[in-house]
């Protein structure tokens, strides 16, 4: 398969295409996209200026990085210069970046383009992009449903053809549902591979930063230049690998398949789609069995205690004085914090922030937080004791393709069940990325491919192969 991104870097340096041309282009595409709402905001400025100094340098004979000239979406959780980073919530409807994030910094470096920031459900919560505060973003499929979340935005932008690649951020699925039901591919990097500085914290333990690109190739590109430590977040004690760009893979693996994820809940015509994967995976001389992973039904109850008790920790700065909004109508400090935080949050927001205090607080710490941290590590064995015997696990990214825009928007319950898949192993720090695996009727479905910590490199491999074998 050809590289989008390649064939833009060699374009650019040879002087074939200028970046003025391709970043115009790109905004122009951004700016017709407004049906489906992919963007909060477009850098149109800051892109073109950047793009000129690429060409100039090209003139003159200096090098130039490995992304040169390439546009990109950045989710609007990363702090960037340009335009206001929203997180897609009215509480940070006008807040100017201070500083960039270090993902954006080593893309800029490498001489990427962000042309705008994506939409997202506000401060990531969701799995729809629909808990946005400035409205849902558009399925590049069928514009009656959703795109998937949080990061929607960063995957409609690349199905649109807007972007070669986006940036997203996955606490417990938030690159690869989208990846999935935009018919892209997502990779969630191992927890602590990519630095967080300057991203908008949602889960301090699960947030991780990631590329959604058309391939696994053009992934691995990306996650190249932004892995690797980073002085500014200090979960960063990773050694990286020297590339990341996939490699042919000959040797043949043992993939296990995950059982739990194959059963009940798995739509039908999702399911065959996936045992289509499996027969190519076969085909090409891997062994492919059914692996058990026992306490994986306990992952969604799980991260609906762990997360919310970090976001309600996370969130707990937006307090009207130090951050974005602050209540035009408060008449005390106390009306100050408690205004600017009921107008500025909305209901997932604070669904969230009040289970999360609820779980822990004095009374039922240990019933709820304690709990399910223990569960937790039980999780982490089961991954461990699979990895045992099996070098990557595979299974369907969601339950089955993306649904209608407000059909589970009255009931979180089911909302936060189309996250079944991928939670367990954002709880875990394993890297996984979701690759197409067809479509049902016309809505694209995605694998996932799931790899013990730090195997991204080989998770990106075998992605890689399934699309050379499509
Ligand atoms: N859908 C999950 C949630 O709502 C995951 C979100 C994310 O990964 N940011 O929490």
């Amino acid at each position: 398969m050809k590289s989008a991104i390649e064939s833009i870097v060699n374009d650019v340096r040879s002087g074939k295409r200028k970046a003025l041309n391709i970043v115009s282009e790109a905004l122009k595409k951004a700016e017709e996209s407004t049906a489906h709402n992919v963007f909060v905001s477009l850098t149109r400025e800051r892109a073109l200026t950047r793009a000129a100094e690429i060409d100039e340098r090209v003139a003159k004979g200096e090098a130039v990085g490995a992304l040169a000239g390439v546009p990109f979406a950045a989710k609007d959780n990363f702090l960037i210069f340009g335009s206001a980073t929203t997180a897609a919530s009215n509480i940070l409807k006008h807040f100017e970046a201070p500083y960039q994030s270090t993902a954006i910094e080593r893309l800029e470096a490498a001489g990427a383009i962000c042309i705008g920031k994506a939409n997202l459900d506000a401060f990531a919560h969701g799995s729809s992009t629909e808990n946005s505060d400035f409205g849902p973003t558009k399925n590049p499929h069928d514009a009656t449903r959703v795109p998937g979340g949080s990061s929607g935005g960063s995957a409609a932008a690349v199905a649109l053809n807007i972007v070669p690649f986006a940036i997203g951020t996955d606490t417990g699925g938030s690159i690869r549902l989208p990846a999935s039901y935009c018919g892209v591919v997502g990779l969630k990097p191992t927890y602590g591979l990519v630095s967080r500085y300057g991203v908008v914290a949602m889960a301090s333990s699960t947030d991780v930063v990631g590329p959604l690109a058309h391939t696994a190739y053009d992934a691995g590109i990306v996650l190249d230049v932004i892995a690797g430590k980073d002085a500014f977040d200090s979960m960063m004690y990773l050694e990286r690998e020297a590339s990341y760009v996939p490699a042919v893979n000959s040797e043949p693996l043992k993939i296990g398949v995950v059982k739990e994820y194959m059963g009940e809940g798995l739509n039908d015509e999702t399911k065959k789609r996936i045992e289509a994967q499996i027969e190519k995976l076969k085909a090409a001389g891997h062994s492919v069995e059914e692996v058990s992973l026992p306490n994986v039904d306990l992952a969604l109850a799980i991260y609906y205690v762990v997360v919310p008790a970090e976001i309600s920790s996370n969130l707990a700065r937006y307090d009207g004085i130090k951050y974005g909004h602050s209540s035009p109508h408060a008449t005390s400090l106390d009306e100050v914090y408690k205004k600017s935080r009921s107008e500025g949050f909305n209901a997932e927001n604070k669904r969230r922030i009040m289970i999360g205090n609820y779980v822990l607080s004095s009374g039922y710490y240990d019933a709820y937080y304690r709990k399910a941290q223990t569960a937790r590590t039980l999780l982490i064995r089961d991954f461990k004791k699979a990895f045992e015997t099996y070098d990557l696990l595979i299974g369907p990214t969601g339950p089955g393709p993306a649904f209608k825009l407000g059909q589970n928007v009255a009931d979180p319950l089911q909302m936060y069940l189309v996250d079944i898949m991928t939670v367990s192993i954002s709880l875990a720090g394993l890297p996984a990325v979701s690759v197409p695996a067809g479509k049902v009727g016309d809505l694209p479905v995605g694998l996932q491919i799931i790899g013990e910590r730090c195997a991204d490199k080989q998770v990106l491999s075998l992605a890689h192969q399934l699309e050379e074998l499509a």
